[in-house]
């Protein structure tokens, strides 16, 4: 199956100029999302694990049936103010403005190896600052993993300081 048919485009969301690269339609086809969640398996079995950090709200999505398989603790980035117990923050810059994300402080351990998993690698900034959490909780990136990347953003070049970047399907 080749996922990049399944996905689809949407222009000028959420802001005119963007294309959006919408995986909702590989959730809605269980052929499709079980072929994604093998395909990021296949890419997960070769990184070394001790937890997955997934990032709001599409990364849970694929985080979770993988951190089932593996038998991984699963900790979850969300953007502030969503997390219930006390919580360490990042913020990074966005095309315009920032954004801020978080993670629960007892959410990754020292030493501990984390796979950093989202949707979808744009420019990387959300990824960095995820990589950013994990670090200062004294925690090591073990690699980051995407179903989609969007090469012409070049979020790898970005990424590649922090850890190994693997991505299921590629958009030049
Ligand atoms: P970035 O920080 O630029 O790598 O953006 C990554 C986050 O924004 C991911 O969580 C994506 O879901 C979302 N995102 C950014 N750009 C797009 C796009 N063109 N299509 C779909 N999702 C996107």
């Amino acid at each position: 199956m080749d996922l990049r048919q399944v996905i689809r485009d949407v222009p000028d969301f959420p802001k005119p100029g963007i294309l959006f690269k919408d995986i909702t339609p590989v959730l809605e086809n269980p052929a499709a999302f079980a072929n994604a969640v093998a395909g990021l398996r296949d890419l997960l079995s070769g990184m070394p694990c001790d937890r997955l950090a997934a990032i709001e709200s599409r990364g849970f999505v694929f985080g979770a049936p993988l951190a089932l398989s593996y038998g991984l603790p699963l900790a979850l980035v969300r953007k502030q103010g969503k997390l219930p117990a006390a919580t360490r923050a990042v913020t990074y810059a966005l095309e315009y403005g920032t954004a801020t994300i978080e993670a629960h402080l007892d959410s990754f351990r020292a030493g501990e190896r984390v796979v950093i998993i989202d949707d979808l690698l744009a420019t990387g900034g959300t990824a960095a600052a995820a990589a950013q959490l994990v670090r200062e909780a004294g925690a090591t990136v073990a690699g980051f993993l995407f179903l989609v990347e969007l090469d012409f953003l070049q979020g790898r070049a970005r990424l590649e300081a922090d850890g190994p970047v693997f991505s299921l399907v590629r958009f030049a």
